[in-house]
């Protein structure tokens, strides 16, 4: 493989006015005003056979910042790789500046297998930026790494809960940071998470090496979930139009919060859950969140809500053990808070179907009255 081509310095040494002439994206010269379907080579499978991921290089006729969108990081999280497409079978909008890459699937070995790993059992996601002469995971990370990440200002990396878990749309970013903030609000979700990341994941790495990259949760793994890859196609677009990429403004709900504190609440005893909330609902400290009982059905004990907050993300699977998580829940400062977050999703279109949507992958039941 030669990538002495996709040399981000080569960039400058073209010309002094590099927007007006044509950048160099893995192996193509890409026009202002171009898009081209693209792959980068990433590694050799066991056949040996190149193994390329496949992306899409857009262009707009003025100058501006390069972004990344990528998802399927974890091969088997695939609601980005549906918004992503959506986007790319649809000719009704236009890049106006700089350069976007579309990525549908960026660890395709993972995909290959409906897996989160790699055939090594790595998580790529915990590799990057990666090295030349370390494992297999490593050298790839460090591939996508060079190649898109460093020639990159932005990127949006795209994901969903893990297995039999779901998780309402929301942004994770270090929100202390100005630039991680302001692309994190432009998104649109109503929820921003706090945070830097794992360390080796890419949002951590690309941002500290100069490409401020947010990561986006919603929904499940194994499905194109309609609510949530709308809600992240509106991301894509609001967060171009933020960056000037686009025309128009970005579409936001009417409020949005920052949340600095989770807990999973998890089961206290083996048997089956009756869950009593939904992801992204709204919650008072002291909530019923689910009931534990027998599969006879008889109650066992009941988790409650040490705080006020959002039901971030839970288990689909009611079966549970001890000490397994069953709903992860988001702090926020006070009741008021709390009610401001039910009417925000409730009064922007693309979170309220999402969070109905949801909904329907659970049983939720309300609590009966417990004696004490
Ligand atoms: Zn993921």
């Amino acid at each position: 493989m030669n990538r002495s081509e996709d040399n981000p310095s080569q960039d400058q040494a073209i010309s002094p006015a590099p927007h007006q002439e044509a950048e160099r994206w893995f192996g193509h010269d890409v026009l202002p005003g171009q898009s081209v379907s693209t792959e980068l080579e990433i590694t050799e499978s066991y056949s040996g056979r190149t193994v390329v991921i496949p992306l899409r290089v857009f262009r707009g006729m003025q100058p501006g910042p390069k972004v990344f969108v990528s998802a399927a990081l974890h091969g088997d999280e695939l609601n980005g790789t549906g918004a992503i497409r959506t986007i790319l079978g649809d000719d009704s909008w236009k890049l106006d500046a700089g350069t976007l890459l579309m990525i549908p699937v960026l660890n395709v070995l993972g995909f290959e297998r409906h897996s989160r790993y790699l055939p090594d059992r790595r998580d790529l996601n915990r590799c990057f930026p990666g090295s030349k002469d370390g494992s297999m995971a490593s050298r790839l990370a460090k591939v996508i790494f060079d190649a898109i990440v460093k020639r990159c200002d932005y990127g949006v990396d795209l994901h969903t809960a893990a297995v039999r878990r779901t998780n309402f749309p929301n942004v994770r970013a270090n929100l202390d940071s100005p630039e991680s903030l302001r692309i994190a609000e432009a998104f649109g979700t109503g929820i921003l998470l706090h945070g830097s990341g794992p360390k080796g994941s890419l949002r951590r790495e690309a941002t500290k090496a100069g490409c401020v990259t947010i990561v986006v949760e919603g929904g499940e793994v194994w499905k194109v979930e309609s609510s949530v890859a709308e809600c992240m196609s509106r991301g894509i677009f609001n967060v171009l139009k933020e960056l000037d990429m686009m025309q128009g403004e970005p579409d936001l709900p009417d409020s949005q919060v920052m949340i600095r504190e989770t807990k999973w609440l998890r089961a206290e005893r083996g048997g089956f859950m009756s869950m009593h909330v939904a992801p992204g609902d709204s919650v008072q400290k002291g909530q019923a969140i689910a009931t534990n009982s027998s599969l006879l059905a008889e109650d066992q004990n009941r988790l409650e809500t040490p705080f006020s907050g959002i039901v971030i993300g839970m288990t689909t699977l009611p079966a549970v053990q001890p000490g397994e998580p069953v709903v992860h829940v988001g702090r926020l400062a006070n009741a008021k808070s709390v009610r401001r977050h039910a009417r925000q999703v409730a009064g922007d279109d693309v979170q309220r179907t999402a969070h109905e949507h949801l909904a329907t992958n659970i049983q939720v039941t309300e609590p009966t009255d417990q004696t004490e």
